[in-house]
This record gives structure tokens, C-alpha cells and sequence, in this order.
């Protein structure tokens, strides 16, 4: 392959590979990247002129520098443990595939994609399946995101149009942000949304949780879980009620707007019934309605909270019934707006990536599709399609129905609800295919062949976020090892079936111009997805590709901001479509047995598996170990402690985690991440905790509400081990949670049966210990490992957690050659004397800790401003800011009470 790029001069814009924000990012000095020296990182900043985030980062784009290098990765294939050779990692896959066809006809042969792939990857892929294997069965980790929203622009809007674009977040005077945390999970939105607050302009956060978020919020309705039909059915009765609905938009543009009034008017008939439905205070409803009617300019942007639902197609089409209702659809600061969660997921969904399309924003049964396709490609006959959606596509690897499945860029046995049980459906599938950059990934371990992809920075092509802008991801690293880019992954392997002549691709330039000319096929008008005004791009144009949103129907077009705002939609007849929608309950309702409704979601810090994120230590410091969230109540009743351990057990798994006692936590709701999985901790995977019910329109499952008991977990000893070289490990520990540092990696472990540590402390320091202290009377035993004069491994361990020091000082020492007498005194204590405690993380771009910040607070600095300016946190990217808020008022809670009891004290003494 040749290496693009090579005479490129620096810096190189590209585009973050982490969420649906889409940031374009500038590298400085990325030529010398490969060769910078252990512990350097190339220069990693916001890209001013990409529209998207105008120069703003948040600290996961932020480290992405340190996420490179070579280390951890997939470097060779390997076919059943054994590395192999490209050539017979090929045949192995497209043999297996060839005998599958053979012997159980195409549909035994299954695709599951992802929304981190590029477009040409994912282009590639969707044409190999369905147009030359046959098989129909093309489904996307995107199928957990966002396909209920997909699902309901479909049915309203006409196709998978998002209409919004990013300034209307700044524009609108009402802001609606329902089931999103966007200052976690889309922070650079956040950071402008926060950025465009002007007096007068108004933020609803709609969220059973307090978050980040809801710091922005003017109103924030903490309403039950999953009622958010019945609040946006109410809020359409109300406006009908109350004579403001844009009538003319409504006759002139829409369809069905009766049956959508009628049948909202059952599920919320009067906003006293919508405040007891879904558990919030009348007046704050009638709030959230008057706004909503006097904002003209009103956008609700809606998330993951929604849309992962058994109700999640209803949820989004009734919200957008209230912006059609209002005729606020695709106008400057007027519009619903869905946030998509992954990098590509739009471009996934362009190609036809969702088991439900074809190619092309075509479906299965838009007429002509299948044989005007099959046309394009220069196959016989595309699949019969659709496919089976990710849930249903598991269900047949579990009963034997798939015999070969190649899972591309993402991580099945993590991200899937009862995901306990789709490992073991794994395991049992015949042939499983993981493409993937990295060694070790839960669904890895059950591959029968893997195949070594590209990296970001690695990879080069195209991805589109959420508010249809094309971008491109630029290569500007070698490739390691025997890495691939997934598309020339894929058309190697179709080659080898005997497809070489449609897949003779050398260079990804090459698939988006096929790409971009299948969507402007026989379009005529007919399909809004066209961007064939990029089908006749020279290389060097593609190259150099400037973030573009689309349709580019002709070359040269100015694409639209925004969709739809003239009123005429991508339906038949040009009109939008309310949806009558029914309010229906999660399906895994608590009971005696599981009182606790669990609900999952992002950390600030963290990405998906951690696959890629963990590799950078400072997104691990903010959050190190799998939390629980509980409600102040639950934990009084439960006898649960802040930073004590607790299990939570559902009907099929369980995770244990750290508790983290919160006020903001609905009681009888428990919050736990999405991001920990085996290869970082025993258990605690989110996934394991859900069941896999699914919406019936989209097939997302209902991972916003699991059901489980929640108890304390006790455990007899509780330590902390940091390990140079990071060995697979077997602890005897019953907990266990893996972080990985800049010079070591540290383990958090607890057992609940007694261990002779005088006598196998050595066993876990990976040899005879130098140092030793032990008090066993008080559980308490340190030990360190030296070897040649070098820092090995330490074992702190203790009885109460609460009396492990922080390892902050003792992972600094891992980086030095050499170290001093007085260090070397030190080790046990695990600190220098005069080493400042900072306590937990929060400002992750300057590295400023919970206890500078409450020190600094106590010595005067009241407002997020002197924090900054004291300590620099918060002058980054800013997604710390909601907790600094929350340290000051905490402080000063604090000190009111403080201030009380002084009051009664001296009152008390005045009348003695
Ligand atoms: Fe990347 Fe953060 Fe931008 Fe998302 S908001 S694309 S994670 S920099």
C-alpha cells in the first residue's frame, strides 16, 4: 500500500473519532509522531475552522495524542490463536464464508458494523453483503444509539433527515435538551450552547437524573423514567387547548394531525394528569408548556434517554409532533434536533448500514431499489432484505442460524443487553471474524479469526455527524505492524471470493466517489440523500476536502443548513406526518425482587469500551472505578456508604461498583457507566444488568431502564497494586477493577476471604518483596519490589478502603530511572512528605484535583472565575465546570450550616 501523506506538510486537519459531535481537530508536527519519544505526544488542538466545534475540544479530543502508539495493539492476523499471514487470513475468511453460502444459503453469513467505521469502510462492507455474498444481514452498533430517532424522522419527515443544524442550538430562545447529558456525552455541544446564553434565553433540561447538564438548566423536570411520551403528548393537547398551534402550517404542511390530538388526549388528557403520570410538580409542567408556546424560536434536542427505549420511536415522534404542531421544523433556531452518539453514525446510516436499508437512504421496499442498486454494483440481484436487527441478529448466532459473523470496530459482548449471553452465543457461532486495532477486546476473546485494522490517525476517509456535515478523518500515521484499513480489508477479501473486478479499489477517494455517485443514481429528485456533486472529485480534491453538509446534488451546490424549512418534506406528498402515539411503560418495571430501576449512560471522561480512551491515563483519573449512583435514601435504608462497594443483581447479571451517594438520584433509581467491561473489571458490566427488549418500530433495546436489587458489598480486605509490567493477571480477588497509569498500571482489589500476605504478597508483586510493613492486628500490610534499583510493583493493603493513600506520588516514582534514598524511604507510605493530596480528579485538562479545589474554596476563592484563575480548572475545555459549581455550593452549604449551629450555640448560651 502506499503511505499517504507522506510529503504532507503539517499541521493535518482531521475529525475526532469519538462522538457524533464531529470535531475537527489540527496535528502539529504529525510527520514526527511515530518517532516521538516515550511520553511525548503530538500536538493535539481544536481546528478553528472547522464549523462544527470553531476551535473547541473537549478533553477526550483533547488526549487523543496519548492514545497512540503501538502498545496493546493488534498487530498480525490471527486465525484460531495463531498468527497468520495476510494471504491465508484471507483465504481462512473467505473460505469460511464460501462453505457458510454453500451449505446454509447467504443468510447464514452476517455483518455487524459500527458507527467508529468510516464511510468508505462501511461502503465497502454493505456492498460486499448484500450485493455479492446475499445476505441481508448488515446491522450497526448504531441500531443502540440512535435508530429510534431514525425510525421517527421516517415516519415524519419522510427519510433519515435530521433537519436541524448546529447554530440553531444558539439561536433558539428555549432550549429543550430531553434524555441528554450532552455536557458528558456531547460536550463541545454543551460548550456552546453554554457559550450562547444571552438573558431571556431559556434551558429546559428534561432528565430523571440530576447531571452536568441540568446546571445549565432554568427548569429541569426530573421526571419518572420513560414518561417522556406522556410530558410531550400533553404538552401537543395543551397547545391545541390552548389555541397555539400554528394552524396554517399545520393544514398547509401536515398530515394526521387529528389522530395524533386524538390519541394524545387519551395518554394525557390535562397537566394535572401528565404532572402525576410522570411524577413532577404541576406548575413545573404548566412552566415547561407556557414557555414552549411563547418560544418561537424553541429547539428540543433529544439523546440516548429517549431513544433507548421500548418506546423510543413513539418518544421522538411525539416530540416532534409538538414542533410540527408549532411549525418549528428546519427554521434558524427551530427545530428538533437529534444527537447522535457516535462519530459516523450518519455515514453508517448513508450507506445503508441499519439491516432494515438497502444503500443509499433506499430501502428494501422503495420501488425500484433493489434492481436499480444491483445496477450500481454490477451484481445479479441484491439480498431480499431486510436484514435482522442486532438484538434478533444475536438471537440467530444464539440458535446456530449464523455460521460465520464478522464484527467490525466494536464490541458486541460489552455494548449488547444480556450481554453475558451473547458471549456464549459467541462462543457457539462456528466462525467469528472481529476486525479490530486493538489485542484485547471482550468480543476478541471469543474470535475464531482476527484481522488487525487501522487506528485513528491511521485510517483515512470520510465520517458525518449529527448535523449532516461530511468531514474528513486524514491519515497521518503509518500503519503498525500488519494493520489495515478495514476497507481494504474487506475488498481483499472480496477479491478472494472472485469479486475483484467491482472491488478493484486503491484508495478510499475511490469508494466515496462510488459512494457519492450510487446516492445520485437514478435520484432524480427522489431521494434528499445526494451528494453525487462529489462523485467526480480528483484525488486531490478529496484530499483536501473541506467539512460539507449535505445534499451536494450538483457539483458546486450549496448545500442547505437546514432541511424542510420551506414546509415540503421528503414524503410522497410533501407532507410532514404526526404520529399518533400511545404512551407505553418500560417493559422491565421494578418489582419485589429487583426494586431498582438501573439506568446506564456515558461518563465525561471515558469512550464506549475504553478500548481507545483508557489508553490516555488522565481520562481514567476522574472516574477510576465502576460507580453506583444512589439516592441518599436508598443508601441510608440499604446501610450503603459513600466509597463503600455494592452489588447490583439483576434477574441475568450483576455488577459490583463503588457507591457514589448522590441527591440527585431519584430515589428507587440507581445510574451505573456504560464503559467498564472484562478486560478492565470483574464485574462490572452495565449490559449485564438489561434485558433484551426492544422497541418494536426500531429494534434499540430499553437499555435506560434495567431492573436489579441493589446490597452492600462486603469485602475482608481491600488493596491497591501497581505493576510495572502489566501481566495478564488471575487475582484471588473477588473484586477487581484495572487502571491503567503513565509509567504503571494500578489495580483496585478486594477479597472477601483472608489472604497470609507475609506469604503470598509475593505472588502478587510478581516476586520477593524488599520492603515489607506489616500490622496484621489492623489488616494492614505494604510491600514494595525492587529490581535493579528500579520501582517493580507495590501492594498497599488495607481493611478500611477509606485508609488506602492515593497512588498518584508512588505512579510518579514508576517513571523515575533512579530514585533517592529519602524516595526510597518513603515508598511504603506511599507519598513524600511534602506531597500535596489532590484527591479525585475533576479538571482533567489541568490535571486539579477535589481537594486543591476545596482547599482553594476555604481560602477564599467563591467562584469558578478565582478557581481558574488560582488554579487554571475550568479554563479548558470547560466540561468540569458543572462540578466546580457543585464544589462551591457544596462549600458554602456547608458553611451556612456551619453557620447555623454557631447561631443556635450562642443563642442557646445566651439564654442559659
Ligand atoms: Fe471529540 Fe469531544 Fe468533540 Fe465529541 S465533543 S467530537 S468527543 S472533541
Amino acid at each position: 500500500m502506499s503511505t499517504p501523506n507522506a510529503g504532507q506538510p503539517t499541521p493535518i486537519n482531521t475529525t475526532c473519532p469519538y462522538c457524533g459531535v464531529g470535531c475537527g481537530v489540527l496535528l502539529r508536527e504529525a510527520r514526527e509522531t511515530r518517532e516521538a519519544k516515550a511520553g511525548e505526544v503530538p500536538g493535539v488542538s481544536g481546528d478553528s475552522a472547522h464549523p462544527a466545534n470553531l476551535g473547541r475540544l473537549c478533553v477526550k479530543g483533547a488526549s487523543l495524542g496519548e492514545t497512540l502508539g503501538d502498545h496493546g495493539r493488534l498487530l498480525s492476523p490471527k486465525v484460531r490463536g495463531a498468527e497468520v499471514s495476510w494471504p491465508a487470513a484471507l483465504e481462512a475468511v473467505a473460505s469460511s464464508i464460501k462453505a457458510a453460502v454453500d451449505s446454509y444459503g447467504p443468510s447464514s453469513v452476517a455483518f455487524y458494523l459500527s458507527g467508529q467505521l468510516l464511510t468508505e469502510d462501511y461502503y465497502v462492507a454493505n456492498k460486499l453483503a448484500k450485493g455479492f455474498i446475499g445476505t441481508p444481514h448488515v446491522d450497526t452498533n448504531s441500531r443502540l444509539c440512535m435508530s429510534s430517532a431514525v425510525a421517527a424522522h421516517k415516519r415524519a419527515f419522510g427519510g433519515d433527515l435530521v433537519p436541524a443544524c448546529y447554530e440553531d442550538l444558539e439561536l433558539a430562545d428555549l432550549l429543550v435538551l430531553t434524555g441528554s447529558n450532552a455536557a458528558w456525552a456531547h460536550p463541545v455541544l454543551y460548550q456552546r450552547m453554554k457559550a450562547s446564553a444571552r438573558p431571556g434565553r431559556k434551558v429546559v433540561v428534561i432528565d430523571p437524573r440530576q447531571t452536568a447538564t441540568t446546571e445549565l438548566a432554568d427548569l429541569h423536570l426530573a421526571l419518572r423514567p420513560g414518561t417522556d411520551t406522556i410530558l410531550f403528548n400533553g404538552l401537543l393537547v395543551w397547545l391545541a387547548a390552548a389555541g397555539e398551534l400554528d394552524q396554517a402550517y399545520v393544514a398547509q404542511h401536515c398530515a394526521d394531525f387529528d389522530e395524533a390530538l386524538a390519541a394524545a388526549t387519551v395518554a394525557a388528557p390535562s397537566v394535572a394528569a401528565v404532572a402525576q403520570a410522570c411524577d413532577l410538580p404541576v406548575a413545573d409542567v404548566e412552566t415547561f408548556y407556557h414557555w414552549f408556546a411563547a418560544e418561537q424560536r424553541t429547539v428540543t434536542a433529544f439523546s440516548q434517554g429517549v431513544n433507548q427505549s421500548v418506546a423510543g420511536t413513539d418518544k421522538c415522534n411525539a416530540i416532534i409532533n409538538c414542533h410540527l404542531a408549532t411549525g418549528r421544523v428546519g427554521k434558524p433556531g427551530a427545530s428538533p434536533f437529534s444527537l447522535t452518539g457516535q462519530p459516523n453514525a450518519m455515514g453508517g446510516r448513508e450507506v445503508g448500514g441499519l439491516a432494515n436499508t438497502l444503500a443509499a437512504h433506499m430501502d428494501y421496499d422503495t420501488p425500484g431499489a433493489k434492481a436499480r442498486v444491483a445496477r450500481f454494483w454490477q451484481c445479479q440481484a441484491v439480498a431480499d432484505g431486510p436484514g435482522l436487527k442486532a438484538v434478533d441478529l444475536f438471537d440467530a448466532v444464539e440458535r446456530g442460524e449464523i455460521k460465520v459473523l464478522w464484527v467490525m470496530a466494536t464490541n458486541p459482548a460489552v455494548s449488547l443487553p444480556e450481554s453475558d449471553r451473547i458471549r456464549q452465543a459467541l462462543k457457539r457461532c462456528p466462525t467469528v471474524i472481529v476486525s479490530d486495532c486493538v489485542a484485547h477486546t471482550d468480543t476478541l476473546d471469543c474470535a475464531d479469526i482476527a484481522l488487525p485494522a487501522a487506528g485513528w490517525g491511521e485510517k483515512d476517509g470520510t465520517v458525518t455527524n449529527s448535523e449532516r456535515r461530511i468531514s474528513r478523518q486524514r491519515r497521518f500515521l503509518p500503519l503498525p505492524g500488519e494493520a489495515r484499513p478495514d476497507w481494504w480489508i474487506v475488498s481483499a477479501v472480496a477479491r478472494q471470493l472472485g469479486y475483484g473486478e467491482q472491488f478493484d479499489y486503491q484508495s478510499p477517494a475511490d469508494i466515496f466517489r462510488e459512494h457519492a455517485g450510487l446516492s445520485g443514481f437514478e435520484n432524480r429528485g427522489s431521494r434528499v440523500f445526494d451528494i453525487s456533486g462529489l462523485a467526480n472529485l480528483s484525488d486531490e480534491a478529496y484530499h483536501s476536502l473541506a467539512p460539507t453538509q449535505w445534499p451536494v446534488p450538483a457539483a458546486g451546490a450549496r448545500p442547505p443548513r437546514r432541511l424542510f424549512g420551506d414546509g415540503r418534506f421528503a414524503t410522497e406528498d410533501g407532507r410532514a406526518r404526526f404520529v399518533p402515539v400511545q404512551a407505553i411503560l418500560p417493559a422491565q418495571q421494578p418489582c419485589d425482587d429487583y426494586p431498582m430501576i438501573v439506568n446506564t449512560g456515558r461518563i465525561r471522561d471515558q469512550w464506549h469500551t475504553m478500548t481507545r480512551s483508557a489508553r490516555a491515563p488522565r481520562l481514567l483519573a476522574h472516574r477510576a472505578e465502576p460507580f453506583i449512583d444512589v439516592h441518599p435514601d436508598n443508601a441510608r435504608d440499604l446501610g450503603l456508604e459513600n466509597g463503600a462497594m455494592a452489588l447490583l443483581e439483576s434477574e441475568r447479571g450483576r455488577f459490583v461498583g463503588r457507591v457514589s451517594i448522590q441527591a440527585g438520584q431519584r430515589p428507587g433509581e440507581v445510574f451505573v457507566p456504560i464503559h467498564w467491561n472484562r478486560q478492565f473489571s470483574g464485574e462490572a458490566v452495565a449490559t449485564a444488568l438489561t434485558d433484551a427488549v426492544v422497541d418494536p418500530v426500531s429494534g434499540q433495546p430499553e437499555a435506560k431502564h434495567g431492573r436489579a436489587r441493589l446490597r452492600p458489598w462486603r469485602a475482608r480486605w481491600h488493596a491497591r497494586l501497581l505493576v510495572r509490567e502489566n501481566r495478564p493477571q488471575r487475582w484471588r480477588a473477588d473484586y477487581w477493577t484495572q487502571q491503567p497509569l503513565a509509567g504503571c498500571t494500578s489495580w483496585w482489589l478486594a477479597g472477601k476471604a483472608p489472604v497470609d500476605w507475609s506469604l503470598h504478597g509475593r505472588d502478587w508483586l510478581g516476586g520477593p518483596p524488599q520492603l515489607v510493613m506489616q500490622d496484621s492486628p489492623m489488616g494492614r500490610f505494604r510491600a514494595a519490589r525492587l529490581v535493579d534499583g528500579r520501582l517493580e510493583a507495590v501492594l498497599l493493603v488495607e481493611r478500611d478502603p477509606e485508609l488506602l493513600p492515593a497512588v498518584d506520588w508512588l505512579a510518579g516514582v514508576f517513571a523515575e530511572e533512579e530514585f533517592s534514598a529519602a524516595t526510597r524511604r518513603q515508598l511504603l507510605a506511599a507519598r513524600a512528605v511534602d506531597t500535596e493530596d489532590i484527591g479525585a480528579l475533576v479538571c482533567s485538562c489541568y490535571q486539579v484535583g477535589e481537594k486543591q479545589i476545596e482547599r482553594a474554596i476555604a481560602a477564599g476563592a467563591g467562584s469558578v472565575e478565582t478557581l481558574g484563575a488560582k488554579l487554571q480548572c475550568g479554563t479548558g475545555c470547560g466540561s468540569c465546570l458543572p462540578e466546580l459549581k457543585a464544589l462551591i455550593a457544596g462549600a458554602a452549604g456547608v458553611a451556612q450550616e456551619v453557620g447555623a449551629v454557631s447561631a443556635l450555640l450562642s443563642s442557646d448560651t445566651g439564654t442559659r
